[in-house]
């Protein structure tokens, strides 16, 4: 597909705080387009992202979007966080004008193989991973996607030989289908509910997700987790290769643990990488989050040396199960990043200790039950903020039962909730921030929320 932005009158839908917003209004201000920026949120809300697009010629519509803006466009760029039945996209079909994402431009435009990451749970991780893995090696290695980095503004400098690793989100594989492609590796984390305030429901979002595989070629790649329920029934599905990857089963093709070691088994070729005891990052979900990229890596050509190398040094992202500090024996951890029932399941009992657990925020329409249940079982004391507090609250009531523990609060502020925390915790307790929800009902974001954790701790 060819574009040609130059003097195009194009609205940029959405400039948003995850970077794919900025990356695709300086693409197209660079490219000679007349750029409008629009988004609901106000200037101050998204002024780190307007920083960074200081100096260019963008006009801006903030705090709400114009109907002229859709209507008289040449091109709007949609967001992938707009919902697809906005008034104002209806408004830009009904008047014929084309409508693109960040996400298809540089998939239309790339040069590079690209390896596409999703799931429910475990992208940012399993992508840096990959792409860390992947830097060992000669070849050069471009990190983006929905883990907040565009890589449009790198078009140029990708090269046919270097390798892209994207993070991708059920709404940008959305966009991807309508442009028919996929990565020529596609990796699938796992795969639970989430975001069903968006989707009408789980079958919706599960179609979102096989985007990912939806356009693959008979020599492409499909790795996906053999202990997910769902993912197993993908695989009639899957046009090109499939390689499992498992914590559980030994597989004859594909990726599993045996005791210390990893082995790695593609089409007849076994490598057995002795290196669990020296992991860094804690829990079953992370050994599954290696899994997954050492496959992807060792199909774009990396070596069991590189593989180990990363592995057994990769300390961790910010803010998911992200240690802290250890004050008189508490250990904190800042797992702010888990805003699904699934995440914050993994981290609870992640850990032998007994947990002090900070959740609760937004309510995205999940369902608490066994978020609850694990609670019951694996926490000392739950203390629950946000709009899903009393929910939560509730269901665990439920399911401890007759039992005193754990015991709950719902303090008003993120502030008493974190002051109540350290005020029970005793030395040999971990206090986990893992919300189980996203931050939106009182935070700007989920890093605005980790890094207040963080500070708390700091100022004890
Ligand atoms: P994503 O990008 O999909 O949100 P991250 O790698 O950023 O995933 O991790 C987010 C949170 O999800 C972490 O804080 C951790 O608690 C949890 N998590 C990470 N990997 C997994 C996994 N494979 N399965 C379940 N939960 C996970």
């Amino acid at each position: 597909m060819q574009y040609d932005f130059k003097n195009k009158k194009i609205t940029v839908m959405g400039l948003g705080l995850f970077g794919g917003g900025v990356g695709v209004a300086q693409f197209l201000a660079r490219h000679g387009a007349r750029v409008t920026v629009t988004d609901l949120r106000n200037a101050t809300e998204l002024s780190p992202s307007i920083k960074q697009l200081e100096g260019l010629p963008i006009s801006y519509k903030l705090g709400g979007h114009c109907d002229e803006d859709f209507a008289n466009a040449d091109m709007v760029i949609v967001n992938p966080a707009v919902p697809r039945d906005s008034r104002f996209m209806r408004l830009a079909r009904n008047n014929q004008v084309p409508m693109d994402s960040e996400i298809n431009i540089f998939f239309q435009l790339c040069p590079a193989p690209i390896i596409g990451i999703t799931g429910s749970n475990g992208k940012s991780t399993t992508t840096t991973l990959t792409g860390n893995i992947l830097q060992q090696t000669q070849r050069t290695v471009w990190i983006g996607g929905n883990i907040g980095k565009s890589l449009l503004l790198h078009l140029e400098e990708i090269q046919p030989s270097d390798i892209v690793v994207l993070e991708l989100s059920s709404f940008q594989l959305e966009e991807l289908r309508n442009s028919q492609t996929s990565p020529r590796i596609s990796v699938v984390t796992n795969i639970s509910p989430n975001h069903l305030d968006r989707y009408p429901g789980m079958n919706e979002y599960i179609q979102a997700k096989k985007g990912i595989i939806a356009y693959h070629k008979p020599s492409d790649y499909a790795i996906l987790n053999y202990d997910d329920p769902e993912l197993r029934r993908w695989e009639k599905e899957c046009k090109g290769n499939v390689l499992w990857y498992s914590t559980k089963n030994r597989l004859s093709d594909g990726a599993y643990i045996d005791g210390n070691a990893m082995v790695l088994s593609v089409k007849g070729k076994a490598a057995t990488i002795p290196c669990v005891s020296n992991i860094k990052i804690p829990g079953i979900h992370n050994l599954q989050n290696i899994l997954a990229a050492a496959c992807a890596a060792y199909l774009a050509g990396a070596h069991e040396q590189h593989i180990e190398n990363t592995i057994t040094s990769f300390p961790g992202l910010e803010h998911r199960l992200e240690f802290v500090r250890n004050i008189n024996g508490v250990r904190y951890y800042n797992d702010s990043k888990a805003t699904t029932p699934e995440s914050a399941m993994a981290a609870v009992t992640a850990f032998q200790s007994p947990v002090i657990l900070i959740a609760g925020g937004y309510d995205k329409g999940s369902d608490f039950e066994e978020f609850a249940g694990v609670c019951a079982k694996h926490t000392r004391t739950v203390i629950l903020i946000g709009k899903t507090a009393k929910k939560i609250q509730e269901l665990i009531i439920l399911k401890r039962g007759q039992k005193e523990a754990p015991s709950i609060f719902t303090p008003n502020t993120f502030r008493e909730a974190f002051l109540q925390a350290t005020a029970i915790a005793k030395s040999g307790d971990v206090v986990l921030l893992s919300p189980a929800c996203a931050s939106y009902d009182m935070f700007l974001n989920y890093e605005e929320r980790g890094r207040q954790f963080k500070d708390m701790v700091s100022a004890l």
